[in-house]
């Protein structure tokens, strides 16, 4: 079967190293594989309080941004979430065939919900990876890139189109996670045993930092105990991130940069980790700059959001007769 690609990011914030090095990185490579639909997560940006003008601005940022990263809207479909009605509308089948108890063992749904009071928990959190599995259904995607703390939502895309095709024959396609072997989830700069995330940012590095910034974060990033620059990531959580982060930069193995850095100290390992991270992302940031000014996102979500809609379209139908929503 052909490639169908698909991957999303939520505009909830700043974008931060992590998307960049989970998505955004090697997403010229990616989407050579096949068809592939890369979307603007806005609605699932509303599980959590966010300003409109805000929204607003982190969509065209995060558009921006996937285009300087190298996507072509005349070859992949680039689109809000929101511009396919058939996201919603299949979430409104799908919630029938996911259910509570599972949904509840959802680590980010339990992370989050933590942070806030029980009356101020939304439903639309609770029920995020039912949203996010018809986001993949939809388009039939196999290939789902994503950072390893979204690793159990697809488990759970997994189940549901099993659960519906048992049921009902082979409506949906199989979904697959697919995860940098290097840099699968990197860690705050400030407390490496946390996500680097853009909803709750501690020690995250923006895809917007600008040079001196990136630095003076590197430099003063948690390191730890000892000398050696070695990946150990129960005892040098600080270090393993940070060469987690060169190593997914320069595509590298970590025992290459070990070996590289083993009579470094921490200080210089840092400058070298510093340079790597500001000469990945400068030509990136002029790239967004010029989008930015050419507005040449406008066109490329209006024609991403045609090419989606069909395709979302012909999914939902034949969702909709093999339940027997249609009637001729
Ligand atoms: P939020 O805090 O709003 O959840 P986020 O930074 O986690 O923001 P998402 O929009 O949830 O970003 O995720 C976009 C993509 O980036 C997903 O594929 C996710 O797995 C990946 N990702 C997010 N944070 C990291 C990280 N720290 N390391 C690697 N991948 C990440
Ligand atoms: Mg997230």
């Amino acid at each position: 079967m052909a490639q169908r690609i698909l991957t999303g990011i939520k505009p909830t914030g700043q974008l931060t190293l992590g998307n960049y090095i989970a998505v955004l990185k090697n997403l010229r490579k990616t989407i050579a594989r096949g068809d592939s639909f890369i979307f603007i997560a806005d609605l699932h940006a509303l599980t959590l309080p966010i300003d409109p003008e805000i929204l607003k601005q982190n969509s065209i940022d995060l558009a921006a941004f996937y285009l300087a990263a190298g996507l072509d809207p005349e070859k992949s479909a680039l689109f809000l979430q929101s511009s396919v009605p058939a996201h919603a509308e299949l979430n409104a089948i799908m919630q029938n065939y996911l259910y509570m108890g599972e949904l509840s063992r959802m680590t980010q749904f339990k992370e989050k919900a933590g942070k806030l009071k029980e009356n101020a928990i939304g439903l639309g959190l609770f029920a995020y990876p039912v949203l996010m599995a018809c986001d993949i259904i939809l388009y039939d995607a196999n290939i789902v890139p994503v950072g390893e703390d979204q690793m159990q939502h697809i488990e759970l895309a997994r189940n549901l189109v099993n659960r519906f095709n048992n049921r009902y024959g082979e409506i949906l396609t199989m979904p697959k996670a697919e995860v940098q072997k290097v840099g699968k989830r990197i860690m705050s700069l400030s407390n490496p045993l946390a996500k680097m995330s853009k909803s709750d940012p501690k020690g995250d590095i923006f895809l917007k930092d600008e040079p001196a910034v990136i630095r003076k974060k590197i430099m003063a990033a948690v390191t730890d105990s000892g000398s050696e620059v070695k990946f150990d990531e129960q005892n040098k959580p600080g270090i393993s991130n940070l060469l987690t982060i060169y190593c997914a930069l320069k595509d590298i193995s970590i025992s290459e940069a070990e070996q590289t850095f083993a009579s470094y100290r921490y200080g210089d390992f840092k400058k070298e980790v510093a340079d790597a991270v500001v000469n990945e992302l400068i030509p990136f940031q002029q790239r967004y700059i010029e989008i930015l000014n050419d507005k040449s996102y406008e066109q490329a979500l209006k024609v991403g959001a045609k090419k989606a809609n069909a395709i979302a379209n012909e999914t939902l139908k034949r969702v909709q007769k093999a339940i027997g929503l249609l009637l001729s």
